[in-house]
């Protein structure tokens, strides 16, 4: 059975093997993968698996990122402590609950009811507080609390629609798996005042975003 201790120490090694070692070099985002407890946003079959270097099943067909994609989405975000940040798909909570960490104030939504109800869960059970959790269409963003200054998608996207980017402020920042619906790449997206910056980061996989905007049901 698993100890505080030992989750601590799956946590630490973690974070050196799969985050530091990856190259990730933002000493808050490491600070808060320190911090954030994983166990506690893993179904409990999945417990003695929360440190390791995958992506997990949470329910409902969707999945718990891995910790280092996790990582280097929340580096791309370049945040400061001072920001308003929209997360599409939530999922766990466990992502939302880094950028808790490192953010002022944070959107997240989930389509999929149950999967609300388990990071409000988890998030609770984690002592987290500075998080507002929505159920709806991400795809179309969340005028209610617009604009942003960051918004991360963490479900793939065939694109950006424009009520999404018109939520962004300028100098604003968008984190996607930009792309098909098997195959993405991680893209970063700044929004100037003359136009949008484009850089392309990784090929990923993610689970497909649904909604207006997003991949229709096979
Ligand atoms: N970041 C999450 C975590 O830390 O557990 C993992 C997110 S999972 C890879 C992608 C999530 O996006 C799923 O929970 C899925 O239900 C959600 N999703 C897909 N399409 C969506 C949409 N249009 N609006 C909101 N959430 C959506």
């Amino acid at each position: 059975m698993n100890t505080a201790n030992s989750f601590s120490q799956d946590r630490c090694e973690m974070v050196e093997t799969q985050i530091i070692n990856r190259g990730i070099v933002d000493e808050r985002v490491i600070d808060a993968f320190r911090n954030v407890p994983r166990h506690l946003f893993v179904r409990e079959s999945d417990i003695k698996n929360a440190y390791s270097d995958h992506p997990l099943p949470i329910g409902q067909g969707q999945t718990i990122s891995q910790p280092y994609i996790v990582a280097l989405m929340t580096s791309h975000l370049d945040l400061t402590g001072k920001e308003k940040v929209l997360e599409i798909g939530t999922g766990s909570g466990y992502q939302t609950a880094i950028l808790a960490r490192l953010a002022k104030e944070i959107h997240s939504i989930e389509r999929i009811e149950l999967l609300y109800e388990f990071a409000k869960n988890n998030l609770r059970e984690a002592g987290i507080m500075n998080v507002h959790l929505h159920v709806g269409d991400g795809s179309l963003g969340w005028s209610n609390t617009a604009p942003y200054d960051r918004i991360l998608i963490t479900a793939a996207a065939p694109e950006i629609s424009k009520e999404l980017l018109s939520q962004l402020n300028i100098n604003g920042r968008i984190v996607c798996p930009l792309g098909g619906r098997w195959r993405q790449t991680l893209e970063v997206w700044v929004k100037e005042k003359k136009g949008i910056k484009k850089e392309k980061i990784l090929p990923v996989v993610f689970v497909p975003l649904r909604g207006a905007h997003g991949w229709q049901d096979l």
